[in-house]
């Protein structure tokens, strides 16, 4: 039997969910469908956006409704016109197959009489912002007498933007028998407040601890520079898959990042408070298409976006709400994806990432900005992922292969990988060779209270470790706990001893006591992965014993192991001139655009580079 069957859904709602793709309800929906479907309480639900929250009471309410009678007997009201077209547009799905449901959308900023003449035409369930609610009230257009259920969705947003009289004033037209389901991300005091005010014992839904961000989300913070936060910004985010929503604090913030961004090729746009409805609409419908990869937002302008799959929320400043930064991070990680919350801050806001794991009930992961090593190796496997996966139009290239073929008949197949790889590499090595590290330096009792740092105590420097080079890391599929394991029993030593460990993509780095570096040398020394020989040596970098010939040239192989081509690649790359000229790789979906710039132009705004002044002065 189909679990919403059991949960007592009627089977034309459970065909049309499962059209949707939905196969089991997400535990909200399976905790909360039995109690409201009674339609005998009042209820309170805690619960984080993209966790289900609108089937949870959308699909009580299609079961309870009588829609043989064309008048108002819910109404759902919501902080935002995004939220709502997406509430009635979820309700007109979930009642595909039944006939003579009547949903209507009042919301601002569009054509009242529009609205107007849908309510007149007979409508059961409401789904209204509350200042258009009101105002359609006031012109007696609906009548609210017979609604038996009122749903406030998203309550601390709706008290947050200051809702409460209109809510007060609304309420006050519906029946004092009617049901009313709160569903709130978090519960402050004001909120606690109108459940107690509109609310008889309301069963009460915890999803998750109180207050507690979703699961699915890690929480990152960078430690920069106040001048280097732009730079470091560019840097953190450099995932050629992003789909991101970055947090300013202020309208003129977003306005002046987003320019930036789209200045320096990046794919992104604001959405913000200044811009008519009409703009916003067309900022957000391409976000939705995803022909945008980052929507560049202040909190109040961002409200009640539900869109799936960002895979990134991003607090280029923190939000001086604590609770606010709850709402930035729910808009990742939705409908059980996972998703990464970063913060950008500067040394003294630390405090404040502390209080908000104390809100969110979870620690932040110290992270460290990319360098421009990093961010090169980086973009290369994307370049080579994408070059794997292409799909060939077969019937189009054949006529031009002979030719291709003739091209290319004084290379080999390693030459031509090699140049296929560098057509957009060179520029990337190029614009990054100079990068400086922009990692500002903190006070070391602050990283040693970081959970996620392994060893962190024993930071590079502290002489009786020693930091070594191998050349196995993300791209061989490990992670720290992984290479730990693989380390430790290969070694043959304690992962105890081990200290800090730091997985790159080709290669990683590994910490350990003095006294066991020769141990892990002659225990690795026929080791092999995959019929690959692993290779160890002692870094040449935060560590004075350079064994194995010193820093230069533990770095030189490093390179020749990523790059896998020595000496001339190196030319090739790093002094190569006018590398950085660059096409647009394509605006695909998946994130071609995001890699689109011109790379040279992207750093020297910021890095302090002729044009960097200019720039500079708006950080
Ligand atoms: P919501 O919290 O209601 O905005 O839902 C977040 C997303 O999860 C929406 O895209 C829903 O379509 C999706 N969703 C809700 N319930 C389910 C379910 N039981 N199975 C799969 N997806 C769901």
């Amino acid at each position: 039997m189909n679990p919403f069957s059991q949960l007592g859904i009627r089977h034309d709602i459970v065909n049309a969910i499962t059209d949707l793709g939905f196969e089991n309800p997400t535990p909200i929906q399976e905790q909360s469908i039995p109690v409201l479907l009674t339609g005998s309480n009042d209820f309170v639900g805690l619960a984080q956006t993209g966790t289900g929250k609108t089937a949870a009471f959308g699909l009580p309410l299609l079961e309870l409704l009588d829609f043989e009678e064309n008048h108002p007997q819910a109404l759902i009201l919501c902080p935002t016109r995004e939220l709502c077209l997406q509430i009635t547009n979820d309700l007109k799905n979930y009642s595909k197959n039944m006939t003579n449901v009547n949903v209507v959308a009042v919301y601002g900023g569009a054509n009242i009489s529009d609205q107007l003449r849908q309510i007149k035409r007979g409508v059961q369930i409401v789904v209204a912002t509350p200042g258009r609610m009101l105002d359609i009230i006031n012109r007696k257009a609906i009548n609210f007498s017979e609604v038996q259920f009122v749903v406030l969705d998203e309550a601390d947003e709706m008290l947050n933007m200051g809702f409460q009289e209109d809510i007060d004033s609304i309420l006050s037209t519906t029946p004092d028998d009617k049901k009313t389901w709160l569903f709130s991300a978090t519960m402050p005091t004001e909120v606690r407040r109108i459940a107690k005010k509109y609310m008889t014992d309301p069963f009460e839904l915890t999803m998750g601890e109180k207050n507690t961000g979703n699961v699915n989300i890690e929480h990152e913070y960078y430690t920069v520079r106040a001048r280097d936060k732009y730079a470091a910004f560019k840097r953190i985010d450099f995932n050629p898959e992003i789909f991101g929503i970055v947090f300013c604090r202020t309208k003129i913030e977003t306005q002046e990042i987003a320019e930036s961004l789209i200045k320096d090729g990046y794919n992104a746009d604001a959405l913000h408070g200044d811009l008519s409805q009409q703009q916003r609409d067309k900022v957000m419908k391409r976000y939705r298409e995803r022909s945008l990869q980052l929507l560049i937002a202040t909190d109040v302008a961002a409200r009640g976006i539900d869109v799936n799959d960002v895979t990134h929320v991003i607090n280029y400043s923190l939000p001086d709400e604590i609770e606010n930064y709850t709402h930035r991070s729910g808009r990742t990680a939705r409908a059980g994806k996972t998703g990464v919350s970063i913060a950008i801050i500067n040394a003294k806001e630390l405090g404040k990432i502390r209080q908000i794991e104390r809100v969110i009930g979870k620690k932040f992961v110290k992270a460290e900005i990319p360098n421009g090593f990093d961010v090169c190796e980086k973009q290369l496997f994307a370049i080579v992922h994408k070059v794997h996966n292409v799909t060939v139009n077969e019937q189009q290239i054949e006529q031009y292969l002979p030719r291709i073929m003739d091209e290319f008949k004084d290379l080999t197949k390693e030459d031509i990988i090699k140049r296929f790889a560098s057509i957009e590499f060179n520029s990337f090595l190029d614009y990054y060779k100079n990068a400086p590290d922009l990692n500002a330096p903190i006070d070391d009792r602050s990283l040693r209270s970081d959970s996620g740092d392994r060893g962190a105590p024993r930071a590079a420097g502290n002489s009786d470790y020693t930091r070594l080079f191998i050349n196995l890391g993300s791209v061989d599929e490990f992670n720290r706990g992984d290479l730990l394991g693989y380390i430790c029993n290969t070694a043959k030593i304690s992962g105890r001893t081990v200290g800090k460990i730091d997985v790159k993509g080709v290669y990683s780095f590994f910490e350990v006591p003095k006294g066991d570096v020769e141990k892990v040398f002659t225990e690795f020394k026929d080791a092999e992965f995959k019929g690959r020989p692993v290779r160890i040596e002692v870094s040449g970098e935060g560590t004075s014993d350079n064994r194995s010939g010193g820093g230069e040239r533990s770095g030189n192989r490093r390179r020749e192991g990523g790059y896998s081509g020595g000496g001339e690649r190196k030319e090739g790359g790093f002094r190569r001139e006018g590398g950085g000229s660059r096409e647009r790789t394509g605006g695909s979906a998946s994130g071609g655009g995001f890699r689109d710039f011109s790379g040279k132009r992207r750093e020297d705004r910021n890095s302090g580079s002729s044009t960097g002044g200019e720039r500079r002065r708006k950080f």
